[in-house]
């Protein structure tokens, strides 16, 4: 009679065949690096899956008078290690899959970079471009009301996302102080630096997003004068990582929003492509730049491409054109695992998305950290920190892939697993 394999059973569960399901993706990654680690089956029954979830219906009175009611989402990831942490995204299309996979990215994220929390990550259903200030925030303090006995500084800690910002998080700790009876400022992050905030917190995702990729071209023997840089995004992380690259002399031939992008070969000028933005709201019509659609734009040859937008930018479809040496992800699950394996076979060096973006989860923790001592760290304090973190992440993050003959991004799930793993294993989680 065969053996039982509580493991394999467990994988045949979860694991579908949706490419694009970010949660099946994020399954698949663990899977692999489970598997190569040799992970307890009992360990990684407990591992894979969130330890909650919540669905919450939030009415809102709009501006019209009438009432409507929104649903929400808090994943709790894990907690071996810490308070959940993570970012809450407002959008039309953010599901309970995509907010567990984020949640279980929010796990591997801290652990790869060695920051002693836990992952979380919320979602409302709704389209903040189409709401008004008073609505949104009528929306966020009852999510957060509701969330109430879930999150705190000892258990979960939210932070801004897609959609989401500093006003948002001001929001949400004014609601949760408001129910405690006093400030409790360390209940999210993100927050602005007059509330409690971190300076270099908003830079800090697109600062490790260069950092890595100030590590990674040493590999290729380059210099940043000497580097071509593709960025999808002008966000928080496409933007401020572009234009903190662009202040150290790399060259950046691409960018794009949503709606597309615009190419310069001999390079753009960012700051000015940042103005424009804003000032435009749009990138079309820049001068002295080429547009490029979304998709062309991530086959432009160079030497790094930054995914810095969405999720399942890179599958099965495109990964074969995709023409640069490195790609450090910005974005969380920008690539696909099948995307993933061309890519390996093509010879492109991934900084993976849970070390890439893992630079404001850090400097978040730093945050939370400041708000707890009630003492706050120069920038410059800030930025020396996040850098020794993440040059150190990426050292030994290399070092495993090169000792197990593994690809980039296992060796992050490994490094990942093992720590969640043995923590899970001294705390008894599970006896
Ligand atoms: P943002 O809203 O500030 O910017 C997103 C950018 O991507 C915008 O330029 C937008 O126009 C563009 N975009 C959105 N959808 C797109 C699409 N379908 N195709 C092409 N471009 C699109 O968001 P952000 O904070 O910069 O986050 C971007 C990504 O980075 C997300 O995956 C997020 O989860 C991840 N991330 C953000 C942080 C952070 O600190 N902000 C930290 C870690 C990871």
């Amino acid at each position: 009679m065969a053996k039982a394999n509580p493991m394999a059973d467990e994988m045949r569960r979860f694991t579908g065949t949706d490419e694009k399901n970010p949660f099946e993706a994020m399954s698949e990654r663990f899977d692999r690096a489970a598997q190569l680690l040799g992970l307890d089956p009992d360990l990684y029954a407990v591992m894979r899956v969130p330890s909650r979830e919540l669905k919450v219906y939030i009415p809102v009175r709009m501006d019209t008078g009438h009432i409507q009611v929104f649903e929400g989402f808090r994943v709790q990831h894990n907690f071996a290690r810490g308070p959940a942490k993570g970012g809450i995204r407002y959008a039309p299309d953010v599901s309970l899959d995509e907010v567990k996979a984020l949640s279980a990215w929010m796990t591997w994220k801290c652990a790869v970079v060695n920051v002693p929390f836990g992952g979380g990550k919320g979602g409302i259903i709704c389209n903040p471009q189409q709401m008004s200030l008073g609505e949104l925030e009528r929306l966020t303090r009852r999510y957060t009301a509701e969330l109430f006995d879930f999150i705190g500084p000892d258990k979960d800690v939210p932070a801004p996302d897609m959609n989401t910002n500093e006003q948002t998080m001001a929001w949400i700790m004014d609601t949760y102080s408001m129910h405690k009876g006093y400030t409790v400022n360390a209940v999210v992050t993100g927050k602005p630096v007059a509330l409690g905030g971190s300076l270099g917190r908003r830079e800090a995702t697109g600062r490790g997003v260069l950092f890595c990729v100030n590590e990674a071209i040493k590999r290729f023997n380059l210099t940043p004068e000497q580097t071509s840089v593709v960025v999808q995004g002008s966000g928080n992380v496409g933007g401020i990582g572009a234009e903190l690259m662009y202040n150290l002399g790399y060259k950046i031939m691409a960018i794009s929003d949503v709606h597309g992008g615009i190419y310069n070969k001999n390079g753009l000028n960012i700051p000015e492509v940042l103005k424009y933005l804003n000032a435009n709201k749009t990138l079309e019509g820049f001068a002295e730049a080429d547009r490029v659609s979304n998709s062309e734009l991530l086959e432009i040859e160079c030497d790094v491409l930054a995914p810095c937008a969405t999720e399942n930018q890179i599958t099965s479809e495109n990964a074969h054109k995709i023409n640069c040496k490195i790609m450090a992800e910005g974005a969380n699950g920008p690539t696909t695992p099948k995307a993933d394996k061309i890519l390996f076979d093509n010879g492109v060096f991934v900084i993976p998305d849970i070390l890439a973006n893992a630079g404001g989860v850090t400097v978040s923790y730093f945050e939370w950290v400041q708000d707890r001592m009630g003492y706050f760290w120069r920038e410059d304090e800030v930025n020396q920190r996040l850098e020794e973190k993440m040059v150190a992440s990426f050292n030994e993050l290399c070092a495993v892939a090169d000792s197990h003959n593994v690809d980039t991004r296992t060796a992050a799930y490994m490094v990942a697993i093992e720590r969640v793993a043995y923590d899970t294993r001294m705390r008894g989680i599970y006896a």
